[in-house]
């Protein structure tokens, strides 16, 4: 795993969770998924765990719908940006520079520091659209 990070087996666990789910997944299921396998699963395990791998830039916290989704994008950090879909809760992560180079502009202007935040934007997907 890229800069050396060390994952436990209850982090890489949860981290594959995350990432099978292809799309945004919450707390207690990931807390689900693992209790099969370990009995001492506990909520403060699975946010701990998802704490860690927030910080480490390989899950995204979509806070509009509470679920969390694995970025395909870990190598550097970002401030990620989102489509998120609010009739079917699809999430789509954009990859847009631009958009945080403006911010990072504007905060600074604003003497403002941001923080390791996601910009959630909604609206509705195509297949929400077309339906
Ligand atoms: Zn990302
Ligand atoms: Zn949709």
């Amino acid at each position: 795993m890229q800069r050396g990070l060390k994952l436990t087996p209850v982090r890489r666990r949860i981290l594959e969770i995350v990432w099978r789910a292809h799309g945004p997944v919450g707390a207690y299921d990931i807390l689900a998924e693992l209790a099969k396998e370990r009995a001492k699963a506990a909520p403060p395990t699975v946010y701990r765990a998802l704490d860690f791998l927030i910080d480490a830039g390989l899950v995204h916290r979509i806070d509009s719908i509470n679920a969390f989704i694995g970025c395909d994008k870990p190598a550097r950090a970002h401030i990620a940006q989102f489509l998120v879909c609010r009739k079917c809760h699809r999430v789509m992560e954009i990859d847009a520079p631009g958009i945080n180079r403006l911010l990072a502009e504007k905060s600074l202007a604003a003497g403002f520091r941001i923080e390791p935040t996601s910009l959630e934007i909604k609206g509705l997907c195509g297949e929400c659209e077309d339906a």
